[in-house]
């Protein structure tokens, strides 16, 4: 039980971390009548009228210390799911039915918290029913080497009715007493490191991965990244399905932001996985069209002060633009979820935007225009119609290049081009276009005429350009390295 005592407290300002606990047992002996019971009576924030959103884990108050507790699914729990229950814990409550006593589920998961050394309780359940026998629990229990008080050992156990609530309490109070004993560190300045406990794809929302901070702190806009999946964080939810800024340890959490779902029971850590996120990208900013280049729409929401305004601008948008949603108020942190999964702009008409909303949309890279004056709203979504029209519209090209050959270096390709018209310089923003009409964008990292770098490339020369991120270049792909006019789009 004690077996993360030597590195703690070797620094002052360590506090001490809220535990996190697994509750194991066979199908059907009370886990999630137990975990909805304390989830119902001791809600964390009880301002906020209550849970309204599972995320896998939960947190409850007791006694002024916070608890988290991993929602296991109850009936469907497999094996796997049950040991990884017992490795992100700290502490684990054994869940034995008293009118059914040991069982398959029970036994293995007995040889889960054995594997994970996790300490544990036993919580002899169903008390209040008239065919419970604890003393047979407890003497079956011994034949897995699980010995309770009284059968020749000391592992804590506690009778409780996940059904009256009997006995939760002082469950609750073992619980903490375990956890004190491991003594965890509350970590916030470690580097993050966060098991992920469900993933899954929301309609609206998009990816929604919900991880608990072992170690570390977690914030909107951080990059982080499992090793199979990235995400640059773009909002955090907790387990009451508010919005928050930051996550502390041993909080769960609910990551809005990554681009594929990894798989529960990887574990986020800082950093990207892939160096092209880094890269600012034009193409996530760029609203969602249809698929027909005959039908381009400008995707919006709209949000005004009045009625009355709001009809007079959805009035007078031609048919190019394609209205998402509109409401009167202020934009709100979900207008920019919903700008984001639906690819489109956000137009306020005399509305108060707050700084976490601004701070969200920059993190997703939505576009927010607010505006007092109808008239600069329509001049605006004009030019973004035609932006749509003719995407380079804004654009000044500064030269283009025919890809003739293509060269792999450790792994990279590296373009060999005869640069067509203008020139080619290292930093420039490129379009390379691809056969198919497609269109990828880049920066020029270097360029190499024979074995020397340079710094510019003219018309009629050749040179080798490395782009970055290192995109699949082609054979007839052509490079536009171009800047964008002044005109705010
Ligand atoms: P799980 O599969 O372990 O999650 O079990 P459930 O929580 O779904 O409980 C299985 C059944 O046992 C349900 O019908 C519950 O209402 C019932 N149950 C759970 N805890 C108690 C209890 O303490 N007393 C009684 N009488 N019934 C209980």
């Amino acid at each position: 039980m004690s077996k993360t005592k030597t590195a703690k407290t070797e620094t002052n300002n360590q506090k001490v971390r809220q535990p996190i606990v697994a509750i194991l047992g066979h199908v059907d002996h009370g886990k999630t009548t137990l975990l909805d019971y304390i989830r119902s009576t001791k809600v964390a924030d009880r301002e906020a009228g209550g849970i309204t959103q599972s995320i896998g884990a939960y947190q409850a108050l007791y006694k002024d210390k916070l608890l988290t507790f991993i929602d296991t699914p109850g009936h469907a729990a497999f094996s796997k799911m049950r040991s990884r229950g017992a490795g992100v814990a700290d502490v684990v409550v054994l869940v034995v039915a008293s009118d059914d006593s040991v069982q398959p589920q029970t036994i293995e998961s007995i040889k889960h918290i054995k594997e994970a050394q996790v300490p544990y309780v036993v919580a002899i359940n169903k008390v209040d029913k008239p065919d419970s026998n604890v003393e047979l629990v407890k003497a079956e229990l011994t034949q897995h080497e699980v010995f309770v008080e009284g059968y020749g050992g000391n592992t804590p156990f506690v009778l409780i009715s996940g059904k009256t609530g009997a006995g939760i309490d002082n469950l609750l109070e073992t619980i903490l007493l375990l956890a004190e004993l491991e003594e965890l560190p509350y970590q916030d300045t470690t580097p993050l490191i966060a098991p992920v406990i469900e993933a899954k794809i929301d309609q609206k929302k998009g990816s929604l991965v919900s991880v608990i901070l072992k170690e570390g702190t977690l914030s909107v806009g951080d990059l982080i990244h499992t090793p199979t999946a990235t995400a640059k964080v773009r909002a955090l939810f907790n387990d009451l399905g508010k919005s928050i800024n930051q996550a502390k340890p041993g909080m769960p959490v609910q990551i809005l932001g990554f681009q594929s779902l990894p798989t529960v029971g990887e574990v986020v850590v800082p950093g990207a996985l892939d160096p092209s996120l880094a890269m600012p990208s034009s193409s996530s900013s760029e609203p969602i069209v249809s698929n027909d280049p005959n039908t381009k729409h400008l995707n919006l929401i709209v949000k005004a002060d009045t009625a009355g305004s709001l009809e007079a601008i959805r009035g007078s948008f031609t048919s190019d633009v394609n209205i998402i949603s509109s409401g009167t108020g202020d934009i709100t942190e979900s207008d920019v979820l919903m700008a984001q999964a639906t690819g489109s702009i956000l137009v306020g008409f005399n509305v108060r935007i707050s700084p976490s909303v601004t701070k969200l949309a920059e993190a997703e890279k939505v576009i927010i225009r607010n505006h007092k004056i109808i008239y600069e709203i329509l001049e605006y979504i004009e030019k973004r119609v035609l932006k749509l029209m003719e995407p380079t519209i804004d654009e000044d090209e500064l030269g283009t290049a025919t890809i003739i050959k293509v060269f792999e270096i450790n792994g990279d390709k590296i373009a060999g081009c005869r640069v067509e018209q203008g020139r080619l310089e290292i930093g420039d923003t490129i379009h390379l276009k691809k056969a198919d009409g497609t269109s990828k964008d880049a920066r020029i990292k270097f360029l190499r005429i024979g074995k020397d770098e340079v710094k510019k490339v003219g018309a009629g020369s050749e040179s080798g350009v490395f782009l970055f991120p290192n995109l699949d270049v082609q054979q007839k792909d052509v490079i536009i390295a171009y800047k964008k006019k002044l005109d705010d789009l």
